[in-house]
Order: C-alpha cells, then sequence, then structure tokens
C-alpha cells in the first residue's frame, strides 16, 4: 500500500503484465522508460520490477497477458492485439501504442496457383497458431475449414502436407515470400495494446485514476514520437506566409528578439516526416537559425 498523492487515501501498487522476450518486449521497455517509468529490476533475469516506483510490473509470455489482466491477476498488461482477440476473453483497450504493427493473413502455397479466397476447393486445411479468429474469419465469409493448430512456424505445415493454407502473422511479408506463400487475405491488423478488465459498471476509484495517469503519460511519449520542436528567425515581413508553412498545435508562437530589428523568432511543433520539407520552405522564405529538437512528451 501507498499514498497516492491528490487520492489522499492509500491504494495497492497496481500491477502491470509486460513480455519477457520476444519482438515486443524492448519497445516496451523503451516506452516506458521515456514516460518516466523505466523498470528497476532486481536482477536481469527479475520476473518483476518496480517501474518508476509507480508501478510494479510483472513480465510474462506475450501469449499469456490477455489471460492475467482478465483473470485479475494484473491490473493491466501490454501486448499485441492479436493475442487479446485470439484469447477471446473480455478486455478493454486503454491505448494503442503503435508499434508491433503485423496483421494476421491467410496465405498459400505459391505453386498451387491460388491467389484469392474464393479459388480455395473443398474444405482446405488451415494451419494456425491462431484457431479461434482462424474459424472465427471462416465462419464469416462462409467456408467450410479444418483447423490444424499449430504453436508456431505455421509457413511449414504446407510444404510438409499437413495443411492446405495457413493464417499467420506478418509485418512485411517477407517470411511468407521467402516460404514460398502467397497471401490471400487479412484476417485482423493489429499493433501492441495496453488492455485492462472492464471495471464494475463504470465505476471510477483509485484504479481507474492510477490507469487513467499511466495512459496519459504513455500517450504523451507516443504521441511526441513524430513530432519535433522546429525554431527560427523569421523576417517580420514574411510572418503571414511563415504561418503557411508551420501551423503548429494552436498556430506558431512568435517571440520578439531583443536587438532582432526585423526578424522574430517561430517556435512551431511539426511533424517529423515534414521537416525536411519545411527547412527548405523556411529558407525561400529568407528564414535564418533553424534549430529542430525532439520532443519527449506532448500533452495537447
Ligand atoms: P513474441 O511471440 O513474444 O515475439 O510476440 C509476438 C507478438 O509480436 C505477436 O503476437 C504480435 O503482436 C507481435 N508482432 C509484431 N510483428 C510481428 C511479426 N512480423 N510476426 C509475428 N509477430 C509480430
Amino acid at each position: 500500500m501507498r499514498d497516492t498523492p491528490g487520492i489522499g487515501y492509500a491504494v495497492p501498487m497496481l500491477r502491470i503484465a509486460l513480455p519477457n522476450k520476444g519482438r515486443l518486449s524492448e519497445d516496451v521497455h523503451e516506452l516506458f522508460n521515456d514516460a518516466g517509468l523505466g523498470a528497476r529490476m532486481a536482477g536481469d533475469r527479475a520476473l518483476s520490477a518496480s517501474l518508476g516506483g509507480e508501478f510494479e510490473a510483472i513480465f510474462v509470455r506475450a501469449q499469456d497477458i490477455p489471460e492475467f489482466v482478465a483473470d485479475g491477476a494484473a491490473d493491466a498488461g501490454v501486448t499485441g492485439w492479436d493475442l487479446v482477440c485470439e484469447s477471446g476473453r473480455e478486455l478493454e483497450q486503454l491505448l494503442d501504442m503503435e508499434f508491433g504493427r503485423c496483421r494476421l493473413a491467410v496465405a498459400a502455397r505459391e505453386e498451387s496457383g491460388i491467389e484469392s479466397i474464393d479459388q480455395l476447393n473443398g474444405s482446405p486445411r488451415v494451419a494456425t497458431a491462431f484457431p479461434r479468429l482462424s474459424r472465427e474469419y471462416f465462419r464469416r465469409i462462409g467456408r467450410q475449414v479444418e483447423i490444424v493448430p499449430v504453436s508456431g512456424a505455421a509457413e511449414i505445415a504446407p510444404h510438409l502436407g499437413i495443411a492446405d493454407i495457413v493464417v499467420d502473422l506478418t509485418s512485411t511479408g517477407s517470411t511468407f515470400r521467402i516460404n514460398g506463400l502467397r497471401e490471400l487475405a487479412t484476417i485482423l491488423e493489429s499493433t501492441a495494446r495496453l488492455i485492462t478488465a472492464p471495471a464494475a459498471s463504470g465505476a471510477r476509484d483509485a484504479k481507474k485514476e492510477a490507469l487513467d495517469a499511466l495512459v496519459m503519460a504513455l500517450a504523451s511519449v507516443i504521441r511526441a514520437r513524430d513530432k519535433r520542436y522546429l525554431m527560427a528567425n523569421v523576417p517580420r515581413a514574411k510572418l503571414e506566409q511563415v504561418r503557411d508553412v508551420l501551423p503548429g498545435l494552436k498556430g506558431p508562437t512568435v517571440v520578439d528578439i531583443l536587438d532582432g530589428g526585423s526578424y522574430v523568432a517561430v517556435h512551431a511543433v511539426v511533424s517529423a516526416g515534414s521537416v525536411y520539407r519545411t527547412i527548405s520552405a523556411l529558407k525561400a522564405l529568407g528564414c535564418e537559425g533553424i534549430l529542430v529538437t525532439r520532443i519527449e512528451r506532448l500533452t495537447p
């Protein structure tokens, strides 16, 4: 138990389930670190840790996180949306973390000549580590299939003759291609999500407040990642044109420069992807001293 400032009474420290290894774990650590909630482990292989002294982390397999959160073993968790949907448990999504982007797709052997789902014959055997989502998908499109559950490396199954098609995760599609498989359809788009079990009819309690604060902290970091803070000295006479180039969050901030003469300083938040073009446009308007920095957090 601990005293929570602003709440005024003691609440148990919330437990957050995080992936212990695999694709998502590094990105999850980086995000919590950037939000000031870096994991302080007791040892290299610790199964739990303090997250910035605010939360307790438990490190478990990404596949197990939906169950742990749904059963109340953890108050919240971070895992792939594909795993949340496959679990079939009732869980609430609090935040899309925008990494671990992949899709669950149906694929068939290149040599089969099959290019779309409609060309599948009879009741094809489907090798997959996602039996629930696969069954649901084929039921929805009105196709009879036989599910062959595998725990991984489904892409080899058609070559071994134990399945006709596969349902598997991919991000670039290259694993399918390397294994001589052609994608036929997408079942689900996935990214890593922060999840919790649905609260009893809209209860506003200390747990909800702590989770809201966590969402705000993580969201501010995610939002800032593809933004940059840009400062430039701008000829006063060109301010109107500069406004078109630099919309900022609420229009650029204009600051007087001591002895700046005909120049003023302009500060604005710009998208990282357009910084290159923005700088060229500002240069063309006679701007000088252009400075671009990363933003740690952005809360509108
Ligand atoms: P892990 O088994 O621990 O590596 O975690 C697998 C999770 O990472 C999946 O359930 C997805 O949510 C996510 N992921 C992201 N990209 C991919 C990909 N290309 N292939 C498989 N999983 C991916």
